[in-house]
């Protein structure tokens, strides 16, 4: 398997709780190296741009208001299969459904305030890096 980059967010209940090291840590146990990252506070354009494929589910406008409710952590990470491993220690959306030992089961309020966001497929990562990141900023 290739070393490949994904897309990683502390959400504002992580930040909020004090976790951002907490869960930098479980990401680096997983084999994830974070090779760029910055606390920001998103406007709410860059909320509902960012969250844009789910603009017509019922939770949006939550989910963007949750979103910006506090400042929250952007990341990059580089490792093998990236994507899958950060999918796998992050755990299942719903808090209830995420095994044991992820950052999910161990940390989210519900199944919003989920703590971290993690790209889904190489394709998407590589579109939210570049909707976060300059080239310049990424230090592999
Ligand atoms: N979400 C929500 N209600 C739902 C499903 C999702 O508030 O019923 C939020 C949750 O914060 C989730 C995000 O929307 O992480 C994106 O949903 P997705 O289905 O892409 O899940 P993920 O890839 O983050 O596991």
């Amino acid at each position: 398997m290739a070393v490949t980059r994904t897309f990683s967010i502390i959400k504002p209940d992580a930040t909020r709780r004090n976790l951002t090291g907490a869960i930098t840590k479980m990401l680096e146990e997983a084999g994830l190296r974070v090779v760029a990252s910055k606390r920001i506070q998103m406007t709410q354009e860059q909320a509902e741009g960012f969250y844009a494929v789910h603009k017509e589910r019922p939770f949006f406008n939550d989910l963007v208001s949750f979103m910006i409710s506090g400042p929250v952590v952007v990341q990059v990470l580089e490792g093998e299969d990236a994507v899958k491993a950060n999918r796998d220690v992050m755990g299942a959306t719903n808090p209830a459904d995420a095994a044991e030992g992820t950052i999910r089961k161990t940390f989210a309020e519900s199944i919003e305030a989920n703590s971290a966001h993690g790209s889904d497929s190489e394709e998407n990562a590589a579109i939210e890096i570049a909707y976060f990141f300059k080239p310049e900023e990424i230090v592999g």
